[in-house]
């Protein structure tokens, strides 16, 4: 019998979201429409935020988030390795220097006590950095209002890479609601929460630092009269301010955003039954998974990735297991500091131990709203069946 291969993560696109990119296909406007504010305009009244600036990418968004905050030559960022690359790229592109925090093992976000501790050490040396990037791993919201107490004594902005977390909740707010954070970046590629094909999102609640995001998507040129630095020459005139980039979302993206955005409830409960299902499992039948951090009273997730843990000498037999049985699972993350690239840059295996544990043991399950639960059935009796101690 052929066996559909079951992937980790996929996108669920209806009948409803394929009407709204037609619409825009057959009218005016393919980008610089009336698609892409509403899309922004919709997410900021999500999110319960000011502002949100519309970009082709995740990566796009980080990228202008530290340029906005004036991260320049010479400046420190620093980030987590338990992450996608493009979370510590935005500092590079910048030409600032990258350091890294290590991550709590319990949640895969970032370690309090190690940032604290890195903190103090920065200031002593006067290297702090400029700007943190904090990662929402798989959809859980890190400890915002720590974090943001303790680097505002620095004077250190602070980014939420919330790439994963679009829908999840913190202290009853939306994750995007800038409460805690200067800028807080979404992505929509296919594998996250909902999607526009490429697409990211650049959130603040300050109007400063949203007309520079604004500037720097668009090639740094503006046509805003209150904006202008010279008078005008004319009806046709605008003007070029800074060294901005196309970094624009089309109409046809934020078309399909909007309709994705209406499904986004019913998205993250979908996986988060699914979430649910498999920890019950495993908590009662599986001694050897460690399930993820679930739910609290102050954090919901938005359940993107379901990460177990499974001790690290089996783990590589055990992700083969799953696969040749066409469960496609994933790893998330190899820690950044030891790709190639960041070696060449001097880190080194050791560095960061919280993470290196983290990806030594970590499988990512499959989970996405159009996942069946006789699917996720399937998969645990084959969890079940597999000989731990081979
Ligand atoms: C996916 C992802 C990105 C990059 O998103 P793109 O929209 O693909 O550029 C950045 N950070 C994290 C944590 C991600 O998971």
């Amino acid at each position: 019998m052929m066996q559909k291969n079951i992937p980790y993560g996929r996108q669920s696109i209806n009948q409803t979201d394929i009407d709204a990119v037609i619409a825009v296909l057959r009218s005016d406007w393919l980008t610089q429409g009336p698609c892409v504010p509403a899309f922004e305009s919709a997410i900021a009244n999500y999110c319960g935020a000011a502002h949100a600036v519309a970009v082709n990418s995740a990566t796009s968004a980080l990228h202008i988030a530290c340029l906005a905050l004036g991260v320049t030559a010479g400046d420190w960022v620093w980030t987590v390795p338990n992450t996608f690359v493009a979370s510590a790229n935005c500092a590079l592109y910048c030409g600032a220097k990258i350091d890294f925090v290590d991550i709590d093992f319990s949640t895969g976000n970032i370690s309090l006590a190690a940032l604290e501790a890195k903190l103090v050490d920065a200031e002593k040396s006067g290297s702090l950095p400029k700007v943190l990037v904090v990662v929402d791993f798989s959809g859980r919201s890190c400890d915002m209002a720590e974090i943001s107490q303790l680097v505002k004594r620095y004077d250190i902005a602070l980014i939420e890479d919330a790439s994963h977390a679009i829908g999840g909740f913190y202290h009853e707010k939306p994750i995007g609601n800038c409460q805690f954070s200067d800028i807080t970046v979404f992505s929509f590629h296919p594998v996250k929460i909902i999607t526009t094909a490429e697409g990211g999102m650049a959130i603040t609640n300050s109007s400063m630092l949203a007309e520079k995001l604004r500037l720097l998507r668009s090639h740094g040129v503006t046509r805003d009269p209150d904006l202008l630095e010279h008078v005008p020459d004319g009806e046709w005139y605008y003007e070029q301010q800074l060294l901005g980039f196309n970094y624009r979302m089309t109409d046809v993206q934020a078309a399909l955003g909007l309709s994705q955005l209406n499904r986004l409830t019913d998205f993250v409960q979908a996986r988060r039954v699914l979430a649910d299902a498999y920890t019950e499992q495993f908590k009662t039948n599986v001694p050897q998974v460690i399930t993820p951090c679930m739910d609290s009273e102050t954090i919901f997730s938005a359940w993107h990735l379901y990460v177990i843990r499974v001790a690290a000498s089996v783990r590589k037999r055990f992700f083969n297991y799953l696969r040749q049985h066409g469960i496609l699972v994933n790893v998330h993350y190899i820690p950044v500091h030891l790709q190639p690239f960041y070696q060449r840059l001097g880190f080194k295996l050791g560095d960061y131990p919280g993470a290196e544990q983290h990806y030594a043991t970590a499988v990512t399950l499959p989970l996405y709203p159009e996942l069946e639960r006789m699917a996720v059935e399937k998969i645990i009796q084959l969890i079940q069946k597999f000989d731990w101690d081979q």
